[in-house]
């Protein structure tokens, strides 16, 4: 189904919990953090069942992600539940890949085509800095589950801080000459814990400049959203550069995002929230989700407002949006 501006809508990314073993720097605060309650965030049940209604309007792909998607319990059995519903092609996720390691063979089983995994340093006493909570060598196992599993292609997000991870880039892309995955730097958004973000923002252009190997342009993988690719000659994996602040790509958006607390989200850094869980938890049926559907993708805005160094207040942070 198409928006009030004909931006073709196929894309549901859905949240699943909100709460995270990590407490990444630019994401969660430390401390004072107050997860839903259970009562609040959408059963499994409860979502599958908005999926059913919606697929028939032309939703085909959904992401499942959080907060940590791999935190909430029944996480492999709900992949199972989307892969069985009539119009759903592909199904992605993305997770910090901490706890990823146990469970990438079952969610593969289950339905799960590939994961996208965030990775913001390679360097051991970095990544806890930045994760809080994090240890580098269980998201490096979930890296390698992944690949084994055939999650693929397994695609790597790694914000790109200023003074953070800046002295990495060529690490990374080292990782793409042996390894069949895709890095992509993300621009920073200033979404996260009011203040952080603040003169951290680093262009892509900027690492682009600051890489010194050839960079060759090269086809995108399966599901690539909005980030544009390249390889280093030899490469077998690739780098992909996502321009969410410098150029943005608000007129090709094909996506809506549904909160774990039932409210249909359909821009990233609008406030504007669009209730679905109170005609869920009522029964409404079908035709009232779908027509609660169709009301959020005709008040889709054209385009974000986010620049750089803004930290205008959002009600919601990335954990609790679905990034
Ligand atoms: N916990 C999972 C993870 O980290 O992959 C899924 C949710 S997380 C909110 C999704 C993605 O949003 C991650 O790749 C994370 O790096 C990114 N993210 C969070 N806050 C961000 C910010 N302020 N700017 C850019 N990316 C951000
Ligand atoms: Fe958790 Fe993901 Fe946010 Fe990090 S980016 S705190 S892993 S939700």
């Amino acid at each position: 189904m198409k928006d009030a501006v004909g931006r073709e809508i196929n894309y549901l990314r859905i949240s699943v919990t909100d709460r995270c073993n990590f407490r990444c720097l630019y994401c969660m605060p430390e401390e004072g953090v107050e997860p839903k309650s259970h009562p609040d965030i959408l059963r499994f049940e409860e979502i599958t069942e908005f999926v059913k209604a919606v697929a028939p309007l032309g939703i085909s792909k959904i992401r499942v992600t959080g907060g940590e998607p791999l935190a909430r319990k029944g996480v492999v059995e709900f992949v199972r539940q989307l892969h069985e519903v009539e119009g759903i092609k592909d199904i992605s996720m993305t997770t910090n890949g901490s706890m990823l390691s146990s469970v990438a063979a079952d969610l593969k089983k289950a339905g799960l085509d590939r994961v996208n995994i965030s990775l913001d340093s390679l360097k051991p006493e970095r990544f806890h800095r930045i994760t809080r909570r994090g240890r580098l060598a269980d998201v490096l196992r979930g890296i390698d589950a992944a690949l084994n599993a055939g999650l693929v292609p397994v695609k790597i997000n790694c914000v790109a801080v200023r003074g953070f991870n800046d002295d990495e880039i060529g690490d990374f892309i080292n990782l793409t000459r042996n390894y069949p995955i895709y890095i992509r730097f993300i621009e920073l958004m200033p979404l996260g814990e009011t203040g952080w973000g603040r003169g951290h923002y680093l262009s892509a252009e900027e690492i682009k400049d600051s890489i010194k190997e050839e960079l060759l342009p090269t086809s995108a993988p399966a599901g690539a959203g909005p980030a544009v690719y390249y390889r280093v000659p030899g490469a077998i994996g690739a780098v992909g550069f996502i321009t969410p602040i410098s150029r943005h790509f608000c007129d090709a958006c094909n996506r809506v995002r549904l909160t774990a607390d039932g409210k249909l989200k359909p821009c990233l850094e609008s406030d504007m929230e669009i209730d679905v869980k109170t005609a869920l938890r009522e029964r409404r049926g079908d035709e009232e989700l779908r027509r609660i559907f169709r009301e959020a993708l005709l008040k889709k805005p054209v385009c974000h407002h986010m620049v750089s160094e803004t930290n205008a207040a959002h009600l919601r942070s990335m954990w609790q949006i679905g990034g």
